[in-house]
């Protein structure tokens, strides 16, 4: 006669023939087919690794201030990211990550209405313009932006530096600008943004990540 196994009888037998083995030995009686389950799993051959040809970039994971290291593996176009891994020669992270930073691989992807995964084509990929008083964007190159953003700060800073506050205490300093660095410099990197606002006289400097 067939005898019901409800899931919690499941749980509780497989559970203590397992526990059992490991406080007896092979002497403890387990379900046959725990014994045998191991010696029939299928084999896979491995085809090539989907990453085997891929474009690999150290990077600094961009979500907290941990900063840990990672590889990016990209399509040979370097258009897609294909996976992400903790970089093993980080000492930040030594190549482990969070459940958070190792999904960072889906960040330049949506699933589409066919439920499969692509590359986000909203993604700002240009520098984007608009001007003081315009309601239109304007697609603008590098050089220009950043010849326009030196010529502003350069501009502001002259307009609003401060040499001496309000009770005549030297302080060198314009409130005008402010800067907000991002997880994804690293130490060296940040070191250097801190030096070049200090000597602007820039003083509101946080970072999304509050390192
Ligand atoms: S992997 Fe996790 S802990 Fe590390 S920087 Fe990213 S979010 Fe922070």
């Amino acid at each position: 006669m067939k005898q019901k196994v409800s899931r919690r009888d499941f749980l509780k037998f497989f559970g203590l023939g397992t526990a059992g083995t490991a406080l007896l030995g092979s002497a403890t009686a387990v379900p046959a087919f725990a014994n045998t389950a191991a010696d029939k799993l299928p084999t896979f051959e491995m085809g090539p690794l989907k990453i085997s040809k891929a474009k690999e970039t150290a990077s600094v994971c961009a979500f907290c201030g941990v900063g840990c290291g990672l590889i990016v593996y990209a399509d040979e176009k370097g258009e897609r990211v294909l996976h992400i891994e903790g970089d093993p020669d980080n000492p930040n992270n030594e190549g482990s990550m969070c459940s958070k930073g190792i999904a960072l691989g889906d960040a330049n992807t949506i699933v589409d209405k066919k439920r499969k995964r692509v590359v986000n084509d909203r993604r700002i990929m240009d520098v984007l313009y608009r001007a003081p008083g315009s309601n239109t964007w304007e697609k603008k190159d590098w050089e220009w932006a950043l010849k326009e953003i030196a010529k502003r700060v350069k501009e502001t800073r002259d307009a609003t530096f401060e040499e001496k506050d309000e009770n005549g205490v030297t302080v060198n300093r314009t409130q005008a600008i402010c800067h907000i660095g991002s997880a994804s410099c690293d130490n060296e990197e940040n070191y250097l943004f801190q030096k070049m606002q200090r000597a602007l006289g820039v003083i509101n400097i946080d970072h999304h990540a509050r390192l």
